[in-house]
């Protein structure tokens, strides 16, 4: 059973699981990147603080990384230290929602160092990753996974094997297209009953046992309206995850998907930081 991981990415996903990693009692190697709030915590419940990325991934049986998005899968991943220190046999655990593309280059490099590579992004928010409750679209190897079950278990309500690697990326994609276009219509149905006085409770009731329900409309309605737009997931997050499915489709028509990152990129510069239902106060 894996014991020793190597955790990179201790943002608003990664350092609720890696809390949840320590508590249940694997060792974590972690590093400083900008912020030292999560490394501190982290120390205080027993992970090792190193000096680099390829000192953690030296000594691991597991790296986990999930990271922003691709740039920094390849500014990490593919650094020539850490791929000098990776040793033969240590499994990569890939969790960024990042682009099957990227996602191909890094299990090249890491097979060719004789690693084992799962592609394994998630869904459930900062609250699954808080409660260990999220739901995991693996590509890879079974063998490879029942391995990791240890692991999983502690950080996981549901693990779908869905085939090859990269094609836990494109699935990510799919749910995240899918997760931007209903956020969208929610803040338009919201919008709509505040202009119509409409009592939000008895409309959430309502569309709640309704055929217009949503799980965004349903779980963001009421922070919409108390207009908390505390991240949670980054407008750019959701951004960058709408794009790689309109790259990812660039040869099929996709008009809402196009029109619905057009609406995310207006608010980019503005409040690319803030939590991505913010897209409810865009006046377009
Ligand atoms: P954050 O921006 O909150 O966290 C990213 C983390 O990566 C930070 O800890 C950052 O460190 C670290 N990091 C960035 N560059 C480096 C580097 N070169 N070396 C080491 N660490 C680095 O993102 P999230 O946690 O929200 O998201 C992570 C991934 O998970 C994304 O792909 C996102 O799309 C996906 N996701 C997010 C969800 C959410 O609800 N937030 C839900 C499901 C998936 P520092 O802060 O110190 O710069």
């Amino acid at each position: 059973m894996p014991k020793h991981i190597a955790f990179i990415g201790l943002g608003a996903m990664g350092f609720p699981m890696a809390k949840r990693l320590c508590q249940a009692g694997f060792h974590l190697d972690i590093v400083l990147h900008r912020h030292r709030q999560p490394v501190e915590e982290l120390v205080g419940m027993g992970a090792t603080l190193v000096d680099s990325v390829a000192t953690a991934c030296r000594n691991a049986d597991v790296i986990i990384s999930i990271l922003p998005s691709d740039k920094e899968m390849a500014e990490v991943l593919l650094n020539a230290d850490v791929r000098g220190s990776v040793r033969p046999g240590t499994i990569l655990l890939e969790m960024t929602s990042g682009t099957p593309n990227m996602m191909a280059k890094v299990e090249d490099v890491y097979v060719d160092l004789g690693c084992h590579v799962l592609d394994a992004p998630v869904s459930g928010g900062t609250i699954g990753a808080a409660n260990g409750s999220l739901t995991v679209m693996a590509g890879g190897n079974q063998e490879i996974i029942d391995k990791l079950s240890s692991i999983f278990d502690v950080l996981a309500k549901q693990v779908f094997t869905v085939g090859q690697v990269g094609d836990g990326k494109a699935i990510k994609a799919i749910n995240q297209m899918l997760a931007g276009v209903h956020m969208v219509a929610a803040s338009e149905a919201i919008r709509l009953a505040q202009h119509l006085h409409i009592d939000m409770e008895r409309l959430k009731d309502v569309v709640a046992a309704s055929s217009g329900a949503s799980w965004m409309f349903l779980n963001k309605i009421d922070t919409v309206l108390a207009r908390n737009f505390e991240p949670g997931f980054k407008l750019d997050l959701m951004k960058k995850d709408i794009r790689i499915a309109l790259d990812e489709g660039k040869q099929i028509p996709l008009p809402i998907t196009g029109l619905v990152h057009e609406l995310y990129q207006l608010m980019s510069s503005q409040n690319g930081d803030e939590d991505f239902s913010v897209i409810s106060t865009l006046a377009p």
